[in-house]
């Protein structure tokens, strides 16, 4: 086995369970854990923030030429990743459900997609990974591994970003952060460039009723046992 193959995808909609899983799994396997959505939610940030018209592609691509973005690791077994684009520090200002929507925006853009979809895989040829987001198994990384799709019924997905949110100080009305989730996802499947779908060579796991530990029990056994490779 290559060591490029060595990459566990873990895709879904928002609120399943990816990212808090992502980071035990990577822990484990001493793998570097890759949160793709934070890429897009911190593209979105930098284009708003220079005021780019995000219907005007070749603005946005020539933009993002210049983008210098950095990953850093997790703040703590449960923590997010760093993120500073442009030697500022963005990781809490990216992880507010209105980032949340206008990442989900701009991810439907070529040269957005293009551009991070370089960078993921540039990440992956670079050492052991577990990658989370929405075309990771599908369109990154279609040579990985081992590939998870991770769904949820969507009020309890719902009830776990409220909870998440709460916990990371930000005060948010449930219902209405259930009908943008909602629109998010909706909106994530039916575009035209890398849908949110399951690989077909993905096993899926429904988080609805199973704990965490569960689930994180259930990937890594798949994954010491090597059953995709
Ligand atoms: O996972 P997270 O909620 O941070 O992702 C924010 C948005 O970024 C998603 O709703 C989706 O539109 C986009 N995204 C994507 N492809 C990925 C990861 C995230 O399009 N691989």
């Amino acid at each position: 086995m290559s060591e490029q193959r060595e990459i566990v995808t873990i895709d879904g909609p928002s609120g399943v369970g990816k990212s808090t899983l992502s980071r035990r799994v990577a822990a484990a396997l001493g793998y570097t854990y890759l949160d793709t959505g934070a890429m897009y939610r911190a593209v979105a940030l930098y284009l708003q923030q220079l005021q780019i018209d995000l219907d005007d592609e070749e603005k946005v691509r020539s933009t993002l030429s210049s983008l210098d973005l950095q990953l850093l690791p997790a703040d703590g077994e449960d923590g997010d990743v760093g993120v500073v684009v442009g030697g500022q520090d963005v990781s809490r200002t990216i992880r507010t459900p209105e980032m949340g929507m206008l990442a989900s925006r701009v991810s439907a853009i070529p040269a957005v997609r293009e551009k991070l979809t370089e960078m993921q895989q540039a990440i992956g040829r670079a050492g052991k990974i577990v990658a989370e987001g929405r075309d990771t198994g599908t369109v990154v990384f279609p040579d990985a591994c081992w590939k998870f799709y991770l769904e949820a019924d969507p009020e309890e997905r719902g009830r776990r970003r409220v909870e998440q949110l709460r916990a990371s100080g930000q005060e948010v009305d449930a219902r209405e952060l259930l009908a943008m989730i909602v629109k998010r996802d909706r909106d994530d499947q039916e575009r035209t460039l890398s849908p949110l779908q399951k690989a077909e060579d993905a096993l899926v796991i429904d988080t609805t009723s199973i704990d965490i530990q569960e689930v994180c029990r259930k990937i890594l056994e798949f994954v010491r046992e090597k059953k995709s490779c």
